[in-house]
């Protein structure tokens, strides 16, 4: 009783923040003006002309925290979605506070995407015989306010988020590429494809990305067989368990019991994939910087990027806080980035909000800017 009543007074919304290092070539004097308590690891301090100010999460991490320290602490997060729940991480800050960093990583240290989908991949495979899974990957870029297909060849296409007319609520997006990972080389592939694919057209892949959303979204669908039967080395099951979720995010368990061997089950997952074909999904969100462009500067495209990411950021935040304030109303629609997370938010979702702040003081107005809005969705 005690357990459930923590589970329920903390509800399904973690915050974390993460502050990055100093890095080479940056001259500045940030010793001073981020702190953080010894006894205390949710806690971080700001001084702000001579201010100090507080910050209470539900985590911090130094700029010393590795990526494999910050996976640890996510881990159990991304497996959640092995369970059946829906899962968001994302990354959230102004351009240059570690976001991508975080998300992607480099090249010889991957960040959380990598790490999450070889650990899913990974202990599904363990899972097997007794569970058949099938792990699909999408990526998506946001980019003012319209959706593109980045694991695809559609790349010029726009893309529409539709709802399912049958009725379940469930959305989907027509010409979104579901790549399905069957081996570690299809993980490589799938990042390879990604960041090719979100490079070529734009001239500036920083530029860009720090105005656009980037998407992973991974699916995972699971047959359980371990209620089966097993005759004389023969895997014979009379009752095989399906799990599936609806858009509603409800549990369901149906027994079908009928007996079938061994080589039916790719038939049997097949036949359950294409009428229910949701069970967990893990959306990793690298946002697109939070920075206040200045007012008077913006014209033109660039105006419209800044409102675009300003209305989706506010529209991020406003869905947050309508859920953990438990209102009756939650304002999906008003972004196509939480209205193509809703199944992922609503219900009994869980979603972590890493906050990323550089410890630079030129930047520390931005840092006070996101640490607020940290405070604010949590
Ligand atoms: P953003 O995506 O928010 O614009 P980046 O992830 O590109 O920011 O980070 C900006 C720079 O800082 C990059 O050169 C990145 O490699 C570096 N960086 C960010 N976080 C860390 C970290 N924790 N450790 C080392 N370098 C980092
Ligand atoms: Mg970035």
């Amino acid at each position: 009783k005690c357990h459930n009543e923590l589970v329920r007074l903390k509800g399904n919304i973690r915050v974390f923040c993460r502050v990055r290092p100093v890095c080479r070539g940056e001259h500045d004097s940030a010793e001073n003006m981020v702190s953080f308590d010894p006894d205390d690891d949710a806690l971080l301090y700001l001084s702000n002309k001579g201010k100090l100010m507080t910050f209470e999460l539900d985590k911090v991490f130094h700029p010393q925290a590795t990526q494999e320290g910050v996976f640890q602490e996510v881990q159990s997060l991304v497996t959640s979605c092995i369970d059946g729940f829906n899962v968001c991480i994302f990354a959230y800050g102004q351009t240059g506070s570690g976001k991508t960093y975080t998300m992607e990583g480099v090249a010889k240290d991957p960040g959380i995407n990598q790490r999450a989908l070889r650990l899913l991949f990974s202990e599904v495979t363990e899972k097997a015989p007794d569970w058949d899974f099938k792990i699909t990957v999408s990526m998506v870029e946001i980019y003012n306010e319209t959706l593109r297909n980045l694991l695809g060849d559609n790349q010029g296409e726009k893309l529409d988020i539709k709802m399912n007319p049958d009725g379940s609520g469930q959305l989907y997006v027509p010409g979104l590429t579901e790549f399905t990972v069957q081996s570690p080389e299809d993980i490589n592939r799938v990042f390879e494809l990604g960041h090719m694919n979100r490079a070529t057209a734009c001239t500036n892949l920083n530029e860009h990305s720090s105005r656009s959303h980037a998407l992973l979204i991974i699916t995972v669908a699971g047959v359980n067989f371990s209620t089966g039967h097993r005759t004389q080395g023969v895997h014979t099951h009379t009752h095989t368990q399906f799990l599936y979720r609806t858009s509603h995010a409800h549990a369901h368990t149906h027994t079908h019991t009928h007996t079938h061997t061994h080589t039916d089950r790719q038939t049997v997952i097949q036949d359950f994939v294409s009428v229910h074909p949701l069970l967990g999904k893990l959306n990793l969100v690298d946002l697109a910087g939070s920075e206040r462009i200045a007012k008077s500067g913006a014209e033109g495209s660039r105006l419209r990027e800044a409102q675009c990411i300003n209305k989706s950021l506010s529209a991020l935040g406003d869905v947050i806080n309508a859920l953990r304030s438990r209102h009756s109303h939650v304002p999906f629609r008003n972004s196509r980035l939480t209205y193509l997370l809703s199944d992922s938010l609503s219900g009994d979702s869980k979603t972590l909000m890493m906050v990323q702040v550089s410890p630079l003081v030129c930047n520390m107005s931005e840092s006070v800017c996101s640490l607020k809005f940290a405070q604010r969705v949590r």
